[in-house]
């Protein structure tokens, strides 16, 4: 790695939307650097997909939800090794339940990971790019947290509080050349919405006017869009990528 090649770190990279988010900004010339959490072989093989069309990316284990270790892989892995251009906040888990039966664990575990770990790059990224005037942070909020939703009072929370969190950190570093912004994408097929009761899933896709669900790449193209040249002048904003399924 060298302090001149543009990178793009990635969290949650190895799986979904984080995976196509890593290949297209490997496609648009950024060096990749992924995190993930459990699932080592499959950000491995993220790298070798990448290196195989002709990219750059490496993978780090590394719990979003850990403050020490994030301010450590910056400290070791980021500055002063790169130059950090892109930080996509987009690890995520759900522990879905009704209000009256969510466990003090479930709620905590989905604000620590999808808000703290969140605020915990962009804290780190902020202080590096601020110095370098220059910056994109892309935040992967949701759907439900623009509309609220029936059994994620949790993972609601988290990702409007990210709406928040980029609203706010938008106007802070917009005077150093740092853009902040948030995709907030509908229903889209991953391992994550293959969780859902099937009937569950069902009634949720007679919500999209266009009539499918969403796919990891159509999110990785609203990402590289906001990391990209021609997204200079947007800051703050919530780009919503559902198939029209709105509130
Ligand atoms: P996914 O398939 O379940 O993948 C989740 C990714 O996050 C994996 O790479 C996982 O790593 C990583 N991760 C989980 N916990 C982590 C932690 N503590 N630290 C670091 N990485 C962690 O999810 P997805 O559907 O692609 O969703 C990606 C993002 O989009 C999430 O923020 C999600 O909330 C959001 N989103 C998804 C949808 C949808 O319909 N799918 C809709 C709206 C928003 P391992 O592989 O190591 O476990």
């Amino acid at each position: 790695m060298s302090t001149t090649e543009r990178a793009a770190l990635v969290t949650g990279g190895s799986r979904g939307i984080g995976r196509a988010v890593c290949r297209a900004l490997a496609r648009d010339g950024f060096l990749v650097l992924l995190t993930y959490v459990s699932r080592p072989e499959q950000a491995e093989e993220v790298c070798r997909e990448i290196a195989a069309a002709g990219g750059r990316a490496r993978a780090f284990r590394l719990d979003s939800a850990d403050r020490g270790a994030v301010a450590a892989f910056f400290k070791d892995q980021i500055k002063d090794q790169v130059q950090l251009e892109v930080l996509v906040n987009n690890a995520g888990v759900t522990r879905d339940g009704l209000i009256m039966r969510m466990k003090d664990e479930d709620w905590d575990l989905v604000l620590r990971v999808n808000l703290g770990g969140a605020f915990a790059c962009l804290r780190e990224a902020a202080r590096i790019m601020a110095k370098q005037r220059r910056g994109r942070i892309i935040n992967i909020s949701s759907v439900v947290g623009q509309m609220g939703n029936a059994g994620q009072a949790n993972y609601v929370s988290a990702k409007a509080g990210l709406i928040g969190l980029t609203k706010s950190a938008a106007r802070e570093l917009a005077a150093r050349g740092v853009t902040v912004n948030a995709v907030a994408p509908g229903f889209i097929q991953t391992d994550m919405t293959a969780a859902l009761p099937e009937k569950i899933r069902d009634q949720m896709l007679e919500t999209i006017p266009l009539g499918r669900p969403g796919t990891p790449e159509d999110v990785a193209e609203a990402v590289c869009f906001l990391a990209g040249d021609r997204a200079g002048y947007i800051t703050g904003q919530v780009l919503a990528v559902n198939g029209g399924m709105y509130m």
